[in-house]
């Protein structure tokens, strides 16, 4: 017997008949004896329709109002998955995050997890039940409704997994695993049986949008063994998301030298010119955005030689509003020329273990962008990944010409 975490997604939940069609999958799971915790999202497209209402009334939602009112998806589908596994005959029952006591912090629409009381849940578990939890949803100390971020389901599911010590967490979505990059873009694009927590950290954190980062944050960090698989397959092995082992390194130079390739638009740059080149300048100007809870992706200074300098940042477009305003304020005080933005661009990232061991990957990557003329505007690495900035109409055909050059085609 086994505790299984079941994370079904949007289009998993997105009709009476499909969340029929979970209900006979966790009843399968739960005929060969095993315990389930099954996590659901909002229907597709819930979450963006209660957004766009809420924007109707108020350009700029409130953050904790559309908290209450955005967490209400996932609770429509927590109450019609405990149904419909009761009519399969399957004691259910359903709680939202607060009623579990998922406690978040009060970052508003951003919420972060700091406890989960599981004693309920394994309670119920113990007495038969499958215990449906509302995904995406939590509650700060003071009884507030928090949310975790777009595509939070994923990690209320691993969270759940590591509080209950889960033999696995299953994240059932509308692809059949993780793909060397986004079919829609690339059709030759493959399916990886695992990939490395490392490299999923990475792929996630540019922008492949399979699992939400900070699931993956958690399931590394608790070691969840963690499984991404179509919903609408049967009997699927899908993407098993392996730990690297440090002790055998052998088995890592079989890895390919990249795993995958991730993208994305959801990022805007802000470039603060003419700054004089002293001691104290990166901190007033990141210091500000980060009380704000900006979350700043890439940073780039460049030395002039007139003794100011450059520094450039990307942020997540809906942040670059506020925080153009908020280094407008500043603008006098650390001196800075001219302040500017830009949402017009992309970030595509290649992602592999195998970089590691490996030389000349980047030159092949800035070679291959060349002939097609695409400029590269920012550019950022770790010991895995190489991630440029570029101007976002390339975007695509980046992806393409990469997934080519690298040879991450099906064989
Ligand atoms: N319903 C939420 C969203 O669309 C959370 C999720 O689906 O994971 O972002
Ligand atoms: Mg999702």
């Amino acid at each position: 017997m086994a505790l299984i975490v079941q994370k079904y997604g949007g289009t998993s939940v997105g009709s009476p008949d499909r969340i029929k069609n979970l209900a006979r999958r966790v009843a399968r799971f739960k005929a060969l004896g095993h315990q389930i915790v099954v996590v659901v999202s909002a229907m597709s497209g819930e979450t963006n329709r209660l957004i766009n209402l809420a924007k109707e009334i108020m350009p700029e939602p409130d953050p904790r109002e559309l908290d209450v009112m955005v967490a209400t998806g996932e609770q429509v589908t927590i109450g019609l998955t405990s149904m419909a596994l009761m009519e399969l005959g399957l004691k259910a029952k359903s709680y939202t995050g607060s009623q579990v006591r998922i406690v978040t912090d009060n970052a508003h629409t951003k919420a972060r997890i700091l406890s989960i009381d599981e004693d309920r849940i394994r309670t119920d578990l113990n007495a038969g039940y499958v215990v449906v939890v509302a995904g995406f949803q939590g509650v700060d100390e003071n009884g507030n409704i928090t949310t975790l971020g777009r595509g939070g389901s994923d990690t209320t599911g691993v969270a759940l997994a590591a509080a209950l010590k889960a033999d696995e967490c299953q994240i059932y979505t509308d692809v059949d695993g993780v793909y060397t990059t986004d079919p829609r873009v690339v059709p030759e694009a493959r399916r990886l049986k695992s990939i490395t927590f490392e490299e999923m950290l990475e792929l996630a954190s540019q922008g492949s949008k399979v699992l939400q980062i900070r699931s993956v944050e958690f399931a590394g960090k608790y070691k969840v063994k963690l499984r991404v698989l179509s919903s609408f397959e049967e009997d699927g092995e899908g993407t098993l998301i392996t730990f690297e082992d440090p002790e055998n390194k052998d088995s890592n130079m079989e890895q390919p030298i990249i795993s995958g390739i991730a993208f994305n638009r959801d990022e805007a740059k802000i470039m603060v010119l003419g700054v004089p080149d002293k001691p104290g300048i990166a901190y007033q100007i990141l210091g500000p955005v980060a009380d704000a809870k900006i979350d700043v992706d890439m940073i780039i200074q460049n030395m002039g030689a007139d003794g100011t300098t450059d520094f450039t940042f990307t942020v997540h477009k809906n942040d670059m509003t506020k925080a153009l305003g908020i280094l407008n304020q500043v603008q006098a005080h650390i001196g800075a020329r001219e302040i500017r933005g830009d949402d017009k661009i992309a970030k595509v990232s290649i992602v592999g273990v195998g970089m590691r061991s490996h030389v000349g990957i980047a030159s092949q990557m800035f070679r291959t962008l060349a002939e097609e003329g695409i400029n590269i505007q920012m550019i950022s690495t770790s010991e895995i990944k190489i991630a440029v900035v570029i101007d976002e109409k390339y975007m695509e055909l980046a992806v393409r010409v990469l997934h080519k050059a690298f040879e991450l085609e099906e064989a």
